[in-house]
């Protein structure tokens, strides 16, 4: 499922060999079970099913997990422009206020990105006065925390972090299976139809963080041989890591299900005596009692669970 947006352009074709549906292609939506943007299976026993419908009648592959919707979502993004600077609400917010929505804690592997490209992370107002005034002035360079970013970093961006990806840069999101977002400031664009997208400045000045609550993170990096795993981080949403691959290696499926995305190389996946070629730009669930999988060649992958 892709998106089109207004920041959006042409690397989910260039760089995966996506079939976009047009130039300003801002968003693969890989592993979801959202209704704004499902994934349907490609293969297999369950060829057609959509992961909500799975997710609700086959919780079994799912280890009975017991979130009612699927939790997680993984989604490439390309940022050809700038996002909007924005802000999620949390679960609690979002229950309230948006019909029972999860909120969206969301986090970013940068994949590939142009030089000294940035992202918008926090804020620096001490209190909810200081920063309503800058909202309203647009004073964003007093307000807002710039990071200059390189392909391999990771960030971590909690409900209620103002941020955004800044042009030429392109992520591999892992989040919350949410689709609310609550724009800031949007550098005063127009759409093709010469209308301006809408402000959310009420709800964002709810739930945004004040004082900004840090988003670092400590990766912690385990090497078995040649092949590496790295924890980007591990939060009550989701735990992330990075998997590069560069030889044989047995690995157990332990956790109720795991999100899988290849963003680079080729490999092989054996499990329950059938075995996948898997590369770059493949997306795919390791259900609960799937047990070990066999796992080889020269790949990199970001891999979830909730
Ligand atoms: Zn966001």
């Amino acid at each position: 499922m892709f998106k089109e947006r207004i920041w959006g352009g042409t690397a989910l074709h260039d760089q995966f060999g996506y079939q976009i549906p047009s130039k300003n292609t801002g968003e693969c939506w890989a592993i979801s079970g959202h209704p704004n943007g499902q994934s349907v299976v490609k293969f297999g026993k369950y060829k057609g099913r959509t992961l909500s419908d799975l997710y609700e009648n086959n919780r079994e592959l799912f280890g009975n997990y017991p979130s009612p919707v699927f939790p997680l979502m993984t989604k490439i993004l390309d940022a050809n422009g700038d996002l909007s600077v924005q802000v999620h609400p949390d679960d609690q917010y979002a229950k309230q206020h948006e019909n029972g929505e999860l909120g969206k804690t969301e986090c970013w592997y940068v994949i590939d990105c142009k030089e000294n490209a940035e992202i918008i992370l926090g804020h620096f107002a001490k209190t909810k006065k200081e920063l309503a005034d800058r909202l309203e002035k647009g004073q964003w360079d007093q307000l807002l925390n710039r990071i200059i970013v390189k392909p391999g970093d990771f960030f971590y961006v909690s409900s209620g972090t103002i941020h955004a990806l800044c042009e030429g840069i392109l992520v591999l999101e892992t989040q919350q299976s949410s689709d609310i977002t609550y724009r800031v400031y949007d550098y005063e664009r127009k759409e093709h139809s010469g209308e301006k997208r809408e402000l959310h400045l009420k709800k964002a000045l709810e739930v945004i963080n004040v004082p900004n609550i840090g988003s670092k993170i400590d990766p912690i990096i385990n090497k078995f041989g040649k092949n590496t795993i790295t924890t980007f981080i591990q939060s009550k949403d989701f735990t992330v890591y990075k998997w590069e691959i560069h030889e044989k290696a047995k690995l157990v499926q332990d956790q109720p299900f795991q999100l899988v995305s290849l963003i680079n190389g080729t490999g092989m996946l054996t499990a329950n005596g059938e075995t996948y070629h898997i590369q770059k730009g493949d997306h795919f669930i390791l259900p609960a009692q799937i047990g070990m999988i066999l796992i080889n060649g020269n790949f990199e992958a970001i891999v979830s669970h909730p």
